[in-house]
């Protein structure tokens, strides 16, 4: 499964607040064996946020878009999605009931538009802030905040499943360009992902879809690579 992730928010852009939940959505989506083939930081702004979804879109199966909800002036993802699927944003009756039922709110009196979602939307709760989330055709709505995007996730995580990843990790004390050559071999003749990360030792991370290949793999490179041993 291939999946984008586009961040919304001019704070991110300026740096003033770290995009920790690209960084978290793209371990989360690792982990479940999912391709996260892009992540797109881009201002509170709807024509940028149309732009961008609707190229995604055309791109991969599902969108996962983080931030901007909410019914302030300066929010306009929700309203953004509606656009780029030419829908209308409407009350949703299913979050005004969830609103009123789990978190005992009565609906009117919340922020007038609170509960919009573009017409159709399949509802997302949020179990911890009040914007309610949505998935509109493959792509999904959830909030900036952290604590409320990852709850939020907890509960479609099931939706975001891959082939399982296997991964092995071999550590050197030999500078990169001398083990360089082993490792563009190493991704020729095997059906593995390699990376190297310099640091005091070098990290080699050989990673693929098939444990026998990452195994064949290992051991060609320990052959001749010096692995130090933790
Ligand atoms: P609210 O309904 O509270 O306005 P929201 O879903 O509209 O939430 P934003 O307004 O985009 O979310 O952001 C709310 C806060 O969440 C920001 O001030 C920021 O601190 C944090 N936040 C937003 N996006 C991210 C992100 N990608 N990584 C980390 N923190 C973020
Ligand atoms: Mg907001």
């Amino acid at each position: 499964m291939q999946v984008e992730v586009v961040n919304v928010g001019d704070e991110l852009l300026r740096g003033a607040t770290v995009n920790t939940n690209a960084a978290w959505l793209g371990e989360q989506l690792t982990e479940q064996g999912v391709d996260l083939n892009r992540i797109t930081v881009i201002p509170d702004d709807i024509e940028v946020i149309v732009e961008v979804v609707t190229e995604a879109v055309a791109r991969v199966e599902h969108v996962i878009v983080t931030g901007g909800l909410g019914p302030t002036h300066d929010d306009r993802t929700m309203e953004a999605i509606a656009d780029a699927f030419n829908l209308e944003m409407v009350e949703h009756e299913g979050a005004r009931r969830w609103m009123a039922e789990e978190r005992g709110y009565d609906p009117d009196e919340l922020t007038p538009g609170t509960l919009d979602l573009p017409e159709g939307a399949r509802f997302l709760p949020n179990h911890v802030g009040l914007a309610p989330g949505a998935v509109v055709a493959g792509v999904y709505v959830l909030p900036g905040v952290p604590e409320e995007m990852k709850a939020m996730f907890g509960h479609i995580a099931e939706e975001f499943i891959g082939p399982a990843w296997f991964e092995t990790i071999l550590e050197t004390a030999q500078p990169e360009r001398e083990i360089a050559t082993w490792l563009e071999e190493l991704e020729r003749r095997f059906d593995v992902t390699v990376g190297s990360y310099p640091g005091e030792t070098v990290v080699v991370r050989i990673s693929g879809r098939d444990a026998d290949e990452i195994d064949l793999a290992e051991t060609w490179l320990r052959d001749r690579m010096d692995v130090v041993q933790r």
